[in-house]
């Protein structure tokens, strides 16, 4: 290259890094709270650059036995399937309850696109049922009047870690109707109902463990069941998933390494940007373009390889804890609510929700210029979902109370910052 325009760029390049750096001293006291990776610690961090040199083991199927092991015992569930990321579990579902294309799925019209795919990508056809505004689960009539000869499934949610308002009546009108029930429980792993945790009254369960979820191995996700017939067909799916290249399993490790100082670190509002310069090459995005546009990416599908179930173990045995402080900081929201005259998410009788994040409707302002948080809370506002079918911009047709969700709900961060 001409050593000028070499001496240009590298001129921009310190220009744009001292200016982001200013701004990063003046974001010290915005940084606020983690949104996402709030449980990633100094430990997982150690474990990822152990397992970046142990590449001899990174095919070793023992330690993904240990973690699904540990896994269904703590959730309390018979069976647990581990892939990389709660949609490729919900494809292992589809395969286990043997949804054929032309087959109908009630799926609540509020919720990640790569929900709809999982059933698209299997000719499933998906129909959209209203939701309920107290918890943002699915609505028992609205799902009622959707059911058609065709339905074969229906597929409820427990979002920000409550559980969902009408999860028995769903139950109930699944079994009257003979439907196979599949409960998306991406965001509310360890939360549970009569004692139990959610995702073991359906037939079968989807947990994440993407970044921004309950506990984090960046990418990944389980499938679970109590009924021995599925287990054998998760199992035959897990079979034939391949596991993800070097190259990705290389990247995954660098992520954690990655969300712990730019997220979590108490002195990420400096190292945090130095990190993520340096490795940043290696950023991985969960749900990339193709997805978006409900196409099937090459990478999809694959089951979950060693070095991210020895994360995925450590980040269990500390999950009870961090869940617990969710479940204290949403109190003081509570609080907060009772104060600024909002209305607070329903908590379901005999449940104890995770709140994941604490959701609230807002007046549709407030949820257009989030600036406010920073102003008035010290927080970053999360604004899950900002579309029908996050993060896409499309409309799902006939569901007024989740178009109304979407103008207003707004999600506190439940993680304490680190100091
Ligand atoms: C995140 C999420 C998923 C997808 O989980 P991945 O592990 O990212 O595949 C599915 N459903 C809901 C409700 C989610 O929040």
């Amino acid at each position: 290259m001409d050593p000028y325009l070499l001496l240009e760029k590298t001129k921009r390049l310190l220009y744009d890094e001292a200016s982001k750096a200013g701004r990063s001293v003046l974001m010290r006291k915005l940084a606020g709270p983690p949104l996402s990776s709030g449980t990633l610690g100094p430990d997982d961090e150690k474990i990822a650059r152990e397992q970046l040199k142990a590449r001899e083991s990174w095919f070793d199927p023992a330690p993904v036995k240990d973690y699904e092991n540990a896994f269904a015992d703590w959730n309390g569930s018979a069976h647990a399937f581990s892939f990389m990321g709660a949609r490729v579990a919900l494809s292992s579902c589809v395969h286990a309850l043997g949804l054929k294309p032309g087959d109908e799925v009630i799926v609540p019209g509020y919720t990640c696109v790569v929900v709809p795919n999982a059933f698209h990508y299997a000719g499933v056809k998906v129909i959209y049922a209203d939701i309920e505004l107290e918890t943002y689960g699915l609505n028992a009539s609205a799902l009622r009047a959707k059911i058609t000869p065709d339905t074969k499934a229906v597929l409820l949610h427990h979002l920000y870690g409550l559980v969902c308002r009408d999860y028995e009546e769903i139950i109930a009108i699944a079994h009257e109707r003979g439907l196979f029930v599949i409960e998306d429980c991406a965001q509310a792993t360890g939360a549970k109902y009569k004692g139990r945790n959610v995702g073991n009254l359906g037939d079968v369960a989807i947990y994440s463990t993407e970044r921004s979820k309950v506990f984090s191995t960046v990418e990944g996700g389980f499938a679970t069941c109590n009924d021995p017939t599925f287990a054998q067909r998760l199992e035959e799916y897990r079979g034939m998933a391949p596991y993800p290249d070097v190259f990705r399993i290389e990247k995954e490790l660098y992520n954690v390494i990655i969300d712990y100082n730019v997220d979590v670190s108490p002195e990420r509002w400096w190292k945090g940007r130095l990190v993520g310069l340096a490795l940043r090459n290696k950023v991985v995005v969960s749900t990339v373009r193709e997805e978006e546009n409900g196409v099937r990416p090459r990478h999809y599908g694959c089951r979950l390889p060693a070095p991210l179930a020895v994360i995925g173990l450590n980040q269990l045995a500390k999950v009870g804890r961090y869940n617990q402080e969710r479940r204290e900081v949403a109190r003081e929201w509570d609080n907060w609510c009772d104060k600024a005259g909002y209305e607070k998410p329903l908590v379901v009788e005999n449940s104890v929700p995770v709140f994941l994040r604490y959701p609230l409707l807002v007046e549709p302002e407030k949820k257009k210029d989030t600036l406010w948080g920073y102003r008035e809370l010290g927080v970053k506002l999360g604004v899950w979902y900002k579309s029908n079918l996050h993060p896409v911009t499309s409309k799902v047709e006939g569901c007024p109370y989740a178009d109304e969700a979407v103008r207003r709900c707004i999600n506190f961060p439940t993680i304490r910052e680190r100091s």
